[in-house]
């Protein structure tokens, strides 16, 4: 589930982020969005900097405007919002 981009999506995405998480999600902690520093060599990792490449819709393509990157809070509670 967490490596079903293709890396140079995810790259593109991460590039985008500038390096900061992407959530926008209004039910997290963080007003606004949430812009924690993320780290690109810290992928996957449950640590500050870690951070996951998030598909936004299910029902969109695998695209880079489809991709979220996401620090692992908000990754964690993205993946609970959608159960
Ligand atoms: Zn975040
Ligand atoms: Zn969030």
């Amino acid at each position: 589930m967490s490596h079903i981009f293709s890396i140079d999506v995810v790259k593109a995405a991460f590039i985008r982020s500038d390096g900061e998480c992407e959530c926008i999600a209004n039910n997290h902690k963080h007003a606004g969005r949430c812009n924690n520093m993320v780290i690109y060599n810290m992928r996957g990792l449950n640590l500050p900097g870690g951070w996951e490449a998030y598909r936004q819709s299910s029902d969109r393509p695998l695209d880079v405007g489809n991709c979220r990157i996401l620090c692992m809070n908000c990754y964690k509670a993205s993946l609970q919002d959608n159960r």
